[in-house]
């Protein structure tokens, strides 16, 4: 039990400590448990006035049990009294145990003290001489003071290298589609603190998938079979954890995916049981994380593969339209609104797709005509050739429109773009209708 060894260690460090203060007083000549004062001056103190050793501290986790003992080296559970004599507690002493913030004590005529730590704590042992130490009546008011103890809680920070975090691998390529996308967790503890049991765990989940991503220890490697429990690989107080994210595959795409929401994952690092720290993680479709890291070429490309598009196209932050491609060249640009979700990207390089593979001659005569209905609109009269270009111009993006429209299931298409597109479809065709 974790818990107890903690209190152990906890007593064998003020045993120690007592054990110490003692040598000392015994370095100095066996009256420091003679009195310097006559029993009817009113008050206990150590010897010739000196005062026992203090400022003893020390750290627990919060809830573990912590006991003080008063003994002294020579006789186990005896303190000097004020007459020089090492009396038992149940004899001539009073053991008057006070702490600030109040605690619950054991019993004052006891050596041991008690208490679950549950905040910082102050703890002062007083030591009274109740009388009838072998002679006549000793009552006295002032008790002394033999030493304070502070017990602090163990502080505890845990960091994540990075976050938000995607919910694929970092790497462009296929390792996008099959990997998982890591932070290394740092758990310093104050004190530094080394060989504590820290174990850790993903708390939640906001939203909750099944798939949460997992926790995995990577420093030592030989120790990966622990699966949830930081090493102090460096022996130095700090443990090390890594979280890999949940897994984002080619088959979610559709916008209500919990998959693709943004998600919180809290992480808690736990001694004996208790939270000493949790640090919250946010994780990203991939495609967000890579527009919220302004990577847009890598989000072009992640989509076309992610979709199987096989369309390459770069991104052009001053164009205003979803798509544009080079009636010569053929090279794709995406435009700011082409690059809202996956799925309007995955849409717009389809239809880019299309016009990519139209001949170079098709390219010309739908700009050509592009200008020349938009001359058409302003009133200018159309010559029969106008007519033509007009009429071709509405083909090419109708194969591209309909390209699109069959393949809403594929693209995942949200109702609002898959209206977009059909309206698309009903102007060219009418726009076919009136030159035709
Ligand atoms: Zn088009």
């Amino acid at each position: 039990m974790p818990k107890l060894k903690s209190s152990y260690r906890m007593i064998f460090a003020l045993l120690a400590m007592l054990a110490a203060s003692t040598v000392v007083l015994f370095a100095i000549g066996m009256n420091e448990c003679d009195t310097g004062d006559a029993p009817e001056d009113g008050h206990v103190e150590n010897g010739n006035g000196a005062t026992l050793p203090g400022g003893f501290t020390t750290n627990v986790v919060a809830g573990a049990s912590v006991t003080f003992k008063c003994v002294d080296a020579s006789d186990k559970d005896r303190c000097c009294d004020n007459a020089g004599n090492e009396s038992k507690p149940s004899d001539t002493m009073q053991y008057n145990w006070s702490s600030s913030p109040a605690l619950t004590p054991g019993t004052s005529s006891s050596a041991t003290y008690s208490f679950t730590a549950t905040t910082n704590a102050t703890v002062t042992l007083k030591i009274q001489d109740k009388g009838n130490n072998g002679a006549g009546t000793r009552d006295y008011a002032q008790p002394k003071t033999v030493w304070t103890a502070k017990v602090n809680l163990l502080g505890a920070k845990l960091t994540a290298v990075k976050s938000p975090l995607a919910n694929v691998g970092d790497r462009v390529g296929l390792a996008l589609i099959i990997g998982r996308s890591i932070t290394d967790l740092r758990l310093e503890t104050n004190p530094q603190t080394t060989g504590l049991p820290f174990t850790f765990r993903i708390a939640s989940a906001t939203p909750d998938t099944p798939d949460k991503g997992m926790l995995i220890v990577y420093r030592p490697q030989a120790t990966m079979t622990q699966t949830q429990t930081g090493v102090d690989v460096d022996n130095n107080g700090t443990y090390f954890l890594r979280y890999k994210t949940k897994l984002e595959t080619s088959n979610n795409k559709a916008s209500s995916d919990p998959i693709l929401q943004e998600q919180t994952v809290k992480i808690e690092a736990l001694l004996n049981n208790i939270v000493m720290s949790n640090i919250d993680v946010s994780v990203l479709s991939h495609f967000h994380y890579l527009k919220l890291r302004s990577e847009f070429d890598d989000a072009i490309f992640y989509i076309s593969f992610k979709y199987s598009l096989n369309i390459s196209a770069s991104y052009n932050g001053g164009l205003q339209d979803y798509g544009k491609t080079h009636n010569i060249t053929g090279s794709t640009q995406i435009g700011v609104p082409g690059m809202g979700d996956e799925n309007t990207l995955a849409s717009t390089l389809l239809h880019e797709g299309i016009h990519q593979q139209q001949s170079i001659a098709f390219r010309i005569q739908i700009t050509e005509g592009e200008k020349a209905f938009l001359n058409h609109l302003s009133g200018t009269p159309y010559t029969e050739y106008e007519r033509f270009l007009i009429s071709r111009y509405a083909l090419g993006e109708l194969d591209a429109y309909i390209a699109e429209e069959n393949s809403f299931e594929r693209t995942a298409l949200s109702q609002v773009q898959r209206d977009y597109v059909e309206n698309q479809i009903s102007l060219f065709n009418n726009i076919l209708n009136l030159v035709e």
